[in-house]
């Protein structure tokens, strides 16, 4: 099998073939490099992770070397760019029907070139039950772990890391899914998992749990049931059909023996009396849909009221769901979530998990890899390689539903840096980055939908642009564009597949999908560009902004920031906006800023945006004169590329350019009073709750007590309700005409925002 390419060819191949319409090197991705494994087998789905290194091209800067040189030689470009290698650490999760074992045990085993790993971490009944064929298809020995320490190790791992991992279900309720922020205390819990069988497990910290109760009718059951009532042995084709039953037809009400609601009881007409009732009485023939619809109504009626008995006998009043039954199933989320309503009066809520199937797997990956010192690491989703929630929902087009219908995929890219929250945040348990949740406001998701996809264009030309040299450039962007549009196509249909859908989550995908086609910094070039024409500019803006007045300055400052440019100002209809727009609250806070007496900050700490005008005579002007102030400076940039934002190493290069023409940034830098740091992200937006630790820890050694959040991306679709505990000021230019009417303002209008917290 070792000859078997993409197509596929050979026995083992043939079968796992017939069953999907990938080919198989897009399901078990990057397994070349992969280093480490853990499998959980259960009764009827294996989940393999494997953790592997993914080599990309990433834009790297660096100075001219000017030694020797005339230090006043105009350089353009002020820079050098160089594309490297670089190697990043992923994470895969892949499910699939324990039927497809050996075939995809010899996938990987052909396909395992580089490991240097000897063992697999195995969990679930199937580590001793294939073990045998495990050690000999892989040559890897087992190493068992067990079912439940692997299970709550994932479970605590996901809701801890994904954000927007868990959310509750509301079927008549718009939106139907509710996702929760991650709640830095997220103990106790109670855990019911749903796979073949039921698991209920107490959950009380990190490592105290206790499994206290469990039923034998599970997945499995509504899988072989179901199989056995409509001769459909696919688990997809059952839940089809069960979506377009009557269940009614099937099941007895409480109507059909009371001939309506049960007054004294307080039991509604509709309410199910006997599962199945109707079918040992009725003399007809009952149709597959009804049947699967009723049987599924039957098993998670069951373990809805079975997790709400034991969450009441544990006092606990969060019940998580995990296992692959759920499946982001509304029958079966809606059922359950009644059930657990019904029986509990309201008082415990059902919790159900986008990865609800992976926990197993998850916490066998942590397990083997506690030697790794994990502390050192975050992990984000990888929205490119994430096949997403809702997966198998029956609206899916055929092709869609055939590929998850048995394949599932997750990814997880490894951060080398620990990301926490900013410690000025007011109630970080409560804060939410995104300013809209496009799954709940369906017309502003339509139109950021439409403007993604139009945009669109615009991207690809830009990729290939970006790399005049590369004869596969073209093909590249293609592939991007295709995978881009697919995801925008699978949300449209299922705005929750990746959690709450936001701008920032809009935004991205698109850089992981672009990431993903070798494309990591479409705008290197034009960064660097414009870095060396406002390089120049600013000798000459810094004079003109000394020569003023210490008001006039000022103003002339917070414009300049805004509007990325001070005295042009580039497009004429920001300057007119700035100067006759007051509504953004512009002039009032500007009276909140005069009336501001009391000393200088102590730590300022900015969070800057775009490359070229806006960063070099917007945003260190600024920096400038706060330091003269007497204020220490924290410049916060992205530590990776996203869109033609400013990354820390381009801020490194820049700041070192500055401090060579003016004194007060040249001394400020060597003092240590500007500070450059990296934020630990790579979005155009910002999330205040996953910041480079090291920055945090800045932030609370200098004391910052202003925060100045600039641009669209984190000022306006993320952070523009975010409440801190310091002053804040945010600020952005509405460079885009319907979101400036939806905020009640025109094209180019100003946010102004600056807060003084309550006392
Ligand atoms: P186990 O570890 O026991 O296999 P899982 O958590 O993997 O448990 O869940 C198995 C159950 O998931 C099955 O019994 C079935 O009800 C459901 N299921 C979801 N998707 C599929 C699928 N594509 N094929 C088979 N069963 C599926």
């Amino acid at each position: 099998m070792a000859e078997r390419g993409a197509s596929g060819s050979g026995s083992s191949g043939d079968s796992l073939d017939k069953s999907i319409t990938l080919p198989p090197d897009e399901i078990f991705r990057n397994l070349e490099n992969a280093k480490r494994f853990a499998i959980d087998i259960g009764g009827s789905l294996t989940k393999l992770a494997y953790y592997s290194t993914v080599q990309h091209k990433v834009a790297r800067v660096r100075s001219f070397d000017y030694s020797g040189k005339d230090a006043e030689q105009d350089h353009e470009p002020p820079y050098e760019i160089s594309v490297q290698e670089e190697v990043t650490a992923r994470l895969h999760f892949v499910k699939f029907e324990n039927t497809y074992i050996e075939a995809c045990l010899d996938f990987i085993k052909d396909h395992l070139v580089n490991t240097e790993t000897k063992v697999i971490q195995a969990t679930g009944g199937g580590a001793y039950k294939f073990k045998d064929l495990i050690e000999e298809k892989l040559r890897l020995r087992v190493d068992k772990e067990d079912v439940m320490t692997c299970l709550i190790k994932g479970c605590n791992f996901v809701l801890k890391n994904i954000p927007h991992e868990a959310f509750v279900y509301q079927k008549d309720s718009d939106p139907e899914f509710k996702f929760q922020t991650n709640h830095p205390n997220i103990f106790p819990y109670l855990l019911v998992n749903i796979g073949s069988g039921v698991s209920i497990v107490k959950v009380e910290t990190e490592d105290r749990f206790e499994w206290i109760g469990g039923s034998s009718i599970g997945g499995g059951t509504f899988w072989g049931l179901g199989a056995l009532l409509t001769k459909t042995k696919k688990f997809d084709e059952l839940l089809h059909l069960a979506s377009k039953g009557q269940h009614a037809n099937v099941d007895m009400l409480v109507q059909d023996v009371y001939g309506g609601a049960h007054q004294t009881l307080g039991l509604s007409g509709n309410l199910i009396a006997s599962s199945f009732g109707k079918s040992a009485t009725a003399d007809r023939e009952f149709s597959k849909e009804d049947m699967a619809k009723s049987l599924l109504h039957m098993i998670s009626n069951d373990i809805g009221q079975l997790a709400c008995l034991y969450a009441k006998l544990h006092c606990l009043d969060r019940v998580y769901f995990g296992g692959f039954f759920i499946r982001g199933h509304p029958v079966t989320m809606r059922t359950i979530t009644y059930s657990i309503n019904f029986f509990s009066k309201g008082e415990v809520q059902a919790l159900f998990l986008r990865h609800e199937g992976y926990l197993g797997a998850i916490g066998a990956f942590l397990k083997g890899a506690e030697q790794d010192n994990p502390n050192q690491y975050s992990w984000g989703e990888n929205y490119a390689g994430s096949s997403g929630l809702m997966s198998s929902s029956p609206e899916l087009c055929p092709t869609q539903r055939a590929r998850s219908g048995t394949f599932d995929l997750l990814e997880m890219d490894r951060l080398e840096r620990p990301l926490v929250n900013l410690p000025l945040l007011l109630d970080p348990s409560s804060y939410v980055p995104d300013t809209v949740d496009l799954t709940d406001d369906a017309l502003a998701r339509k139109y950021w939908l439409t403007c993604f996809e139009e945009a669109l264009d615009g991207v690809v030309k830009r990729a290939v642009a970006s790399q005049p040299g590369s004869v596969d450039a073209a093909e590249r962007a293609e592939k991007f564009r295709q995978k881009y549009w697919s995801k925008l196509q699978t949300l449209r249909h299922q705005p929750f597949a990746y959690g709450t859908l936001t701008v920032r989550s809009l935004l991205d995908t698109r850089e992981h999908c672009l990431n993903e086609f070798n494309f990591p910094d479409p705008y290197s070039k034009v960064k660097q560009k414009e870095n060396g024409v406002a390089l120049k500019c600013f000798p000459r803006v810094i004079r003109c902004l000394d020569a003023l007045g210490w008001e006039e300055r000022q103003l002339a400052l917070v414009k300049g920031l805004l509007a990325g440019n001070v005295f042009d100002w580039g497009a004429k209809a920001v300057s007119d906006v700035l100067e006759s727009d007051p509504q953004f609250g512009f002039e009032e806070a500007k009276m909140k800023l005069q009336g501001r007496d009391g000393p200088p900050h102590k730590c300022a700490l900015i969070f800057a945006d775009n490359s070229g005008i806006d960063v070099i005579l917007g945003v260190f002007p600024f920096v400038r004169e706060l330091l003269s102030r007497g204020t220490e400076v924290i410049l916060a940039c992205n530590s990776g590329p996203a869109l033609n934002d400013v990354t820390y190493c381009e801020s490194l290069i820049v700041a070192e350019r500055i401090a060579a023409m003016d004194p007060v940034v040249h001394s400020a830098l060597r003092e240590e009073r500007l500070l450059l740091m990296q934020t630990g992200s790579s979005s155009p937006c910002l999330d205040l709750s996953r910041l480079d630790k090291g920055l945090a820890v800045l932030v609370r050694e200098r004391g910052a007590d202003l925060v100045v959040i600039e641009g669209m991306g984190r000022a306006v679709h993320t952070n523009y309700y975010a409440a801190l505990r310091c002053e804040s000021l945010k600020l952005a230019v509405i460079k885009n005409s319907w979101l400036a009417e939806r905020l009640g303002g025109r094209l180019f209008s100003v946010i102004f925002k600056y807060e003084v917290p309550a006392e």
